[in-house]
């Protein structure tokens, strides 16, 4: 089989298997799709369960030697790692940009960046790490660290590189070997990072990609025996299915799944200077990004103002070719995701509710784009019950649901009216209200007065349907590791 290199000059998207770039075993490969043109892009490898086999083997074959390593090499490593990959931060800009439809300068901004400092947060992460004792009854405990052996990595479109890396750089740190599975949809920077390790001269077999269809690739490796740990990001539905499999195994587990955040602007929020932050909340990424508000909730005495002020803004976001740098929001990922989005749009209307700006394809077109192009204009809705349907689930686009409330009890009743818990954030004036919102808010973060504001060091995670466990910091390390107490009394 001669994979082709697609539309955009790019190379064929193989596996990294054993240190080498290997077709899938079958033959088989799928076409991904330049999401803002129809056009194709690159040639991927369809793997199946033989390719897992194989990387699975050649990840525990590497893991003797890898988890001998002492943290200080490997921190040195996640370190070199990093400075590479901030050489190429332009290609991943532009390739991120190309798979996922999302403008370049977002993908400059945040891709290409925190790929980058993912790698450098854990290596410091590294380099702080202390274990903790404790002592009593003549005795001294300590904790002990071992890597979980070999973990599958399993990550979605939305933010391909910058989620795959912040998997991959704990999991290395702490001594255990991959295999990872990218999506489908957005394999490009995955491939980049094996190619940078290759020419890094990365341990052989430490690192394994397998590229491929979820059921036929992601499947395969949250059911191998010998794979240890699976670290899922994606759908809760998804989810559901990886859980049933991978509990009654007793694997380490980590889900981060979907979302339906609050966004809840309380009766003293200074409407004039937060309304950026409100649109960046509600839109970014095309609202396809887990923490996005879809769900903005405001108090009725600002609601006229709100409105007015944030449909005006709205409107007038640059919607369009995600390689110009004035483009502030981009294609979504496909157009069968595009048919999904505005499937809700034209549920919302039957349920009930009005467009204040935005609408589906049809209804908003935009000018000067492909016909194939995934494009849709940001959508607002007002007047939909609070318990409706496009109000309750994950639609991850770029749609918003308004909502009016009268009291604070009132709006963290509607804030918890979802399955979902991943985040929320809260607008005011005062800081006291802030803490009572946030701790009242069924939610794995919550914003007070900010959006997107990310200490690595902080647990990220959801409740409810948004997720099982946390990573970020030391989250991450325990994750990876197993925890070995030693307790040790003089003779
Ligand atoms: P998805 O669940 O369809 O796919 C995620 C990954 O799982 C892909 O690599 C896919 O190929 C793989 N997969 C599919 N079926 C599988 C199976 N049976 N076994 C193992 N793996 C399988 O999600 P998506 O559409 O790629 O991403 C969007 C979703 O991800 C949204 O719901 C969004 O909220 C969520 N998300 C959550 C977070 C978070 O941190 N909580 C971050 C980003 C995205």
């Amino acid at each position: 089989m001669a994979l082709r290199s697609g539309g955009a000059g790019l190379n064929p998207v193989l596996n990294y298997i054993d240190g080498q770039f290997v077709e899938s075993h079958s033959g088989k490969t799928l076409l991904t799709v330049n999401p803002a043109t129809g056009e194709p892009l690159a040639e991927v490898a369809r793997s199946n369960g033989e390719d897992v086999e194989a990387a699975t083997q050649a990840a525990l074959t590497a893991s003797a030697s890898w988890s001998a390593t002492t943290l200080e090499q490997r921190v040195k490593w996640l370190h070199t790692i990093a400075d590479a990959l901030e050489a190429k931060s332009e290609t991943i800009a532009r390739l991120e940009s190309l798979d996922t439809g999302k403008p370049i300068s977002l993908a400059r901004r945040v891709d290409a960046s925190r790929s980058v400092s993912n790698f450098r947060f854990f290596a410091s992460m590294g380099e702080d790490d202390t274990s903790p004792t404790f002592s009593d009854h003549g005795a001294i405990n300590y904790v002990h660290r071992t890597p979980v052996g070999c973990v599958g990595l399993i990550t979605p479109w939305n933010l391909p590189l910058y989620l795959l890396t912040w998997k991959v750089a704990p999991a290395l740190l702490m001594g255990n070997t991959i295999v990872a599975k990218p999506s489908e949809l957005t394999p490009l920077t995955a491939h980049l990072l094996a190619e940078t390790l290759h020419e890094l001269e990365f341990p052989k077999g430490v690192f394994n990609l397998v590229n491929g269809y979820g059921p036929e690739v992601g499947q395969a490796i949250v059911e191998h025996p010998s794979i240890g740990g699976i670290s899922f990001t994606g759908g809760t539905s998804t989810g559901r299915i990886v859980a049933a499999t991978a509990a009654p195994m007793f694997k380490k587990l980590s889900l981060e799944l979907g979302g339906k955040n609050a966004t809840i602007l309380l009766d003293d929020a200074p409407l004039d200077s937060i309304m950026d932050e409100i649109v960046r909340a509600s839109f970014t990424n095309s609202g396809q990004v887990c923490l996005c508000g879809s769900r903005i909730l405001v108090h009725e005495s600002i609601y006229e103002a709100f409105i007015d002020a944030f449909t005006a803004k709205v409107s007038a976001l640059k919607v369009g070719d995600p390689m110009n740098e004035a483009t502030q929001m981009g294609s979504v990922i496909s157009m069968d995701h595009r048919d999904k989005v505005e499937a809700y749009i034209t549920l919302g209307l039957e349920e009930g509710g009005n467009i204040l700006t935005g609408g589906t394809s049809t209804q908003a077109p935009l000018a000067d784009m492909p016909e194939q192009g995934a494009f849709l204009r940001p959508t607002v809705f007002a007047n939909l019950p609070i318990s409706s349907r496009t109000a309750t689930e994950e639609i991850f686009g770029p749609v918003v649901t308004v909502h009016t409330f009268a009291s604070d009890e009132e709006a963290i009743t509607m804030a918890n009216a979802t399955d979902y818990g991943l985040a929320g954030s809260v607008w005011t004036a005062d800081i006291q209200r802030g803490h009572t919102f946030a701790r009242n808010v069924e939610s794995g973060i919550v914003w007070v007065n900010t959006w997107l504001n990310r200490d690595l060091r902080t647990p990220f995670g959801g409740v409810k349907q948004s997720g099982v466990g946390r990573e970020g910091g030391r989250w991450s390390m325990d994750f990876f590791s197993e925890l070995t107490n030693i307790c040790i009394r003089q003779p």
